[in-house]
């Protein structure tokens, strides 16, 4: 007798279910995924213990029939795809048939659903076998409750980690659920403590006020554009509110979360030199493309997704962010003033739901502390450098009130306010974005004091002489022809076996830009020359940056090898802090600036200048109330 026997249907779904539902927070998406393709225009979550112990989804969607109840619950059963066809042109969340028997053959599982014409049908289950079927009320949409999570896959439960973690994900889920559906009003409860509440009109701003807070909202810029195949949505946040980590950037595709690679790298180049090294902006960018271009089957969770354009949506993301920041002014202010009144808002948060909100934030305060490295963009981690309020102070903990405002509903007056402060956002011509400027003094060498009508500007003359040379640098290095140097002594450089066939392929390109590697056994290439417009010292380091553009890339960046150059040459060339200038050298530093395609900040993201206004100097003096 053969030894190969079929898999009955329970034991196929909890093998499903080990990649589709690995953990709380990948049920809560399944099924609030399945809510929005529903049409459910607001959704209630309610997870107890992170939702190990209970979780509960409740949708005014379109329900499902009696007669399909049960169906539901066969592995591959969908309403949502018919023919191979369909999976060309995947409009909705769901479409693998898989969530409902995945979830239910770990748990028990109630579910009652009502399309609104009949009455409803309830049905529960355990371990994925059907214990019950019967009528129920009639109130149109779907509740679903599962409990006894993971109940009969013992490893699972202590593959788990803390319940702060397990949290954290469910709450970017719902974080991420949100930003792509604003037209959808959620609600998510932890243990009875609301966490998250959207409004449901449409508006991100808002939803990015309600995740977020209301301060970074007011630092968001709208983007929009489009090309033949793509059509942006969405906001970016001003250079000067940064994250210490890329979680913060979330990209949608037809309204669906996904992580990509080309499009994160797309961003981060967007900014490029707005950005200090190692921070990240705040970014929620909706990417709408014919369906028929991208393939969302290659990943349980749909997660990843592979797309037909990568480089022609490359290139839109990029140029569009960078666009956005060439038409404002990007000089901090110093905010003494915006602080006092920020102070005052801050006293009317007194609302009678502050006792609950702040109990909130002392949990969050203390749990999400403890697990921040692995928890993402949750809410309550405000880890930005808001110029506007900090800037000459100590980064600070989020405070309490920060997190009241978090937690509090968003359809405040003062939000009235954020959303005209983003579009009032003025767009200025390219050489008006930094105004002229009359030296008035060097301060410790290091400091250029200057004024317009405007009030007090205080510049770093280093910062921006490196933005002036790299500008320069960026246009001028490796225009000349590619002549040679000889190394005295040449590099032999590693690589691994997966590597090498990689760039034996690419050998072209490589010399093309006067990278040429010569054999050296198995592993290793030697290099005997270089360019000779390479930063002087920092010859290997660019051959090996070159090297790595082709190993992750697949290709040879000239534009971006030129513009590293650029910043390392700019930075030795600049004068250093502690070298007085004369007053017209002070001048000509300034006018040079003022026609920078970048004014605001150094090469490496550090701001070039800061502005007191005559308004607030004057209320600083009292001589205005
Ligand atoms: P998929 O979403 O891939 O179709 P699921 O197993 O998640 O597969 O769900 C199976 C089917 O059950 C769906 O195709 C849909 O018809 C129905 N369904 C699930 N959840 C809901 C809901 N909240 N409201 C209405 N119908 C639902
Ligand atoms: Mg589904």
């Amino acid at each position: 007798m053969g030894k190969i026997v079929k898999l009955d249907e329970q034991l196929s779904n909890k093998i499903a279910a080990g990649e589709v539902v690995e953990r709380p927070a990948s049920i809560v998406k399944e099924l609030v995924e399945n809510s929005i393709d529903a049409n459910s225009t607001h959704i209630i979550v309610e997870v107890d213990e992170a939702g190990l112990e209970r979780i509960r989804i409740l949708d005014n969607g379109d329900g499902i029939e009696a007669d399909d109840v049960e169906t539901a619950f066969f592995r591959h059963a969908t309403s949502k795809i018919k023919t191979d066809q369909d999976l060309f042109s995947i409009l909705t969340l769901g479409f693998r048939g898989e969530a409902l028997p995945s979830i239910a053959s770990v748990s028990h599982l109630e579910l009652s659903t009502c399309t609104g014409n009949d009455a409803g049908t309830q049905i529960k289950l355990e371990g994925g076998l059907i214990k019950e079927t019967k009528r129920t009320k009639s109130r149109k949409g779907t509740e679903i409750i599962v409990t006894q999570l993971f109940y009969n896959t013992p490893a699972r439960l202590k593959y788990m980690k803390t319940i702060h973690t397990e949290l954290g994900n469910v709450s970017d889920v719902m974080n991420r659920l949100a930003l792509a559906h604003p037209e959808v009003s959620f609600e998510l409860y932890h243990n009875e403590k609301e966490l998250l509440r959207t409004s449901g009109n449409g508006d991100v701003l808002q939803v990015i006020a309600s995740i977020y807070g209301i301060s970074a909202a007011k630092q968001m810029v709208k983007l929009e554009s489009e090309s033949l195949d793509f059509k942006l949505r969405g906001y970016v946040a001003k250079p000067e509110v940064t994250r210490a980590s890329r979680q913060y950037m979330s990209t949608f595709i037809n309204g669906r979360y996904i992580k990509n690679f080309t499009v994160a790298k797309a961003i981060q180049e967007g900014y490029h030199t707005l950005l200090p090294i190692g921070r990240y902006p705040l970014v929620v960018l909706n990417i709408e493309m014919d369906p028929k271009l991208v393939d969302v089957n290659v990943h349980p969770a749909k997660l990843e997704v592979r797309l037909s354009k990568e480089e022609e949506l490359f290139t839109l993301v990029k140029e569009s962010i960078q666009k956005v920041f060439k038409k404002i002014q990007l000089i901090p202010e110093l905010g003494i003033v915006k602080r006092e009144k920020q102070q005052s808002e801050q006293m009317s948060f007194q609302f009678p739901s502050q006792a609950k909100a702040r109990e909130t934030a002392k949990h969050y305060d203390s749990s999400y502390q403890k697990s921040s490295s692995t928890n993402t963009a949750s809410p309550y981690q405000v880890d930005e450098r808001n110029v506007g309020t900090g800037f000459l102070e100590k980064k600070e903990q989020p405070s309490t009130i920060e997190v009241v405002q978090a937690v509090e509903e968003t359809n405040t007056e003062e939000f009235a306010d954020t959303k005209e402060s983003v579009q009032n956002a003025h767009e200025y011509n390219q050489n008006d974005r930094v105004p002229t400027l009359y030296p008035i003094g060097q301060m410790h060498g290091t400091y250029i004091l200057a004024q317009n009508d405007n009030g007090l500007y205080i510049i770093d003359q280093h910062a921006a002489q490196e933005r002036i040379k790299y500008e320069y640098y960026r246009e001028n290095v490796g225009k000349v022809s590619p002549e040679l140097q000889e190394l005295l002594v040449p590099y032999t450089l590693e690589f691994t076996n997966s590597e090498i066939p990689i760039l034996a392929d690419h050998q072209d390109e490589l010399q093309k830009v006067g990278v040429f590697l010569e054999p050296f056994g198995r592993t290793s290439f030697i290099v005997r020359s270089h360019p000779t417009w390479f930063p002087k010292g920092e010859e290997q380091e660019t051959i090996e940056e070159i090297i790595n553009q082709v190993l992750t890339t697949k290709k040879v960046d000239i534009k971006k090898l030129r513009e590293d150059a650029a910043i390392i040459m700019s930075c030795k060339g600049s004068i250093k802090a502690n070298r007085h200038l004369r007053q017209d050298e002070m001048f000509a530093l300034l006018e040079s600036l003022r026609t920078c395609e970048d004014p605001f900040t150094c090469p490496h993201g550090r701001p070039i200048l800061i502005h007191i206004t005559t308004y607030e100097m004057e209320k600083m003096f009292k001589r205005i109330m």
